[in-house]
């Protein structure tokens, strides 16, 4: 029988994953396969641990790690894929946004339908605020038209990998992990299944308007150096217009003489140079400040605690 590791990233879930667990659990014993389910305890400040830790105690398949502090849902994602044993492994939310009963299609795409993966996507963003849908779509249109990795707009992070494509995954060794960018990237067949969008069961998103602002540059920076040429071609573009405006304005003194005019017009090209060498320097400075976390090779995560440390 095929063993499937299940990982949960749990961010102040307590409420949830009792919930979660049911599901889960009444799907997979509807399968013929064995299972693990590893919570990832990513340093909730509620009862998320004790609950991990009684659940552990009750049923032996459930393993569980806990960090330090919080370390980022991608953090917690790369734990349970190094700590899975399984021939196939899922990832999924703790908060019943992934449809569990989804599982059971998910295993037959990649062991009878010979795929790699199986993805999800949600086909609506309903219970969503319509600027954060704007912005999400937006950022899919950027990110594909400027990077090798193929993103799909709507892509959750839960999915299904056999073995061979989770290694693939673990081989990326990058401190800056985009798992959404990770998973487009290493290739691989993935078939994709489609759902409504459910809201969450308990609790709520971890995610504000700024953290998805910061995660969807972190993913531009990760699967493109796009920002850096079109600052290079910016910085070129204004040194031709320059040159072309130094000859006007030359053959204009040349032939009607030189009054001393054109003060505004100096302010407004020091300012527009000025802003111009800004975002150029702000761009190479976020690419460089990526490049300084990489060489300092910290570990992505500590654990503070598992199942086997008691
Ligand atoms: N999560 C995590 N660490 C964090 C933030 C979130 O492990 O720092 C987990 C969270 O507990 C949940 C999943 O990641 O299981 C998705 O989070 P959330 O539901 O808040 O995101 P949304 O579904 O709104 O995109
Ligand atoms: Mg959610």
């Amino acid at each position: 029988m095929d063993l499937i590791s299940i990982i949960v990233p749990c961010y102040n879930e307590e409420e949830s994953i009792p919930q979660f667990y049911r599901e889960v659990t009444k799907v997979i014993s509807a399968m013929d396969i064995e299972t693990e389910i590893i919570f990832i305890d990513d340093g909730s400040k509620d009862r998320t641990l004790a609950v991990v830790r009684k659940l552990h105690e009750l049923d032996k398949r459930v393993r569980y790690i806990s960090f330090s502090r919080n370390f980022g849902k991608e953090a917690g994602m790369l734990a349970g894929l190094q700590a899975a044993k399984g021939d196939f492994v899922a990832v999924m939310d703790a908060d019943l946004q992934d449809p569990p009963s989804l599982l059971p299609d998910m295993y037959k795409a990649v062991t009878e339908e010979g795929f790699d993966c199986a993805a999800t996507r949600r086909t609506t963003r309903k219970g969503e605020p319509p600027i954060r849908s704007f912005f999400a779509r937006m950022f899919y249109k950027i990110i594909n038209k400027i990077s090798d990795a193929n993103i799909v707009d709507g892509a959750r992070d839960f999915r299904l990998m056999s073995r061979k494509m989770v290694d693939a995954v673990l081989s990326m060794g990058e401190y800056n992990r985009f798992s959404k960018g990770i998973f487009g990237w290493v290739g691989f067949r993935t078939k994709w299944l489609e759902y409504v969008n459910v809201e969450r069961v308990a609790g709520e998103t971890k995610w504000s308007f700024w953290k998805l602002f910061k995660y969807s540059m972190e993913g531009i920076m990760a699967f493109s150096t796009t920002p850096l040429y079109i600052t290079s071609a910016m910085g070129f573009i204004v040194c031709i217009v320059a040159f072309l405006l130094a000859c006007f304005y030359a053959v204009k003194a040349l032939i009607f003489g030189d009054p001393a005019a054109g003060f505004p017009t100096m302010v407004c090209l020091m300012l527009f140079l000025g802003g111009i060498q800004l975002i150029g320097i702000g761009v190479v400075g976020m690419y460089l400040s990526k490049t300084y976390l990489e060489t300092k090779k910290r570990p992505i995560y500590i654990v503070k605690e598992t199942e086997d440390s008691d």
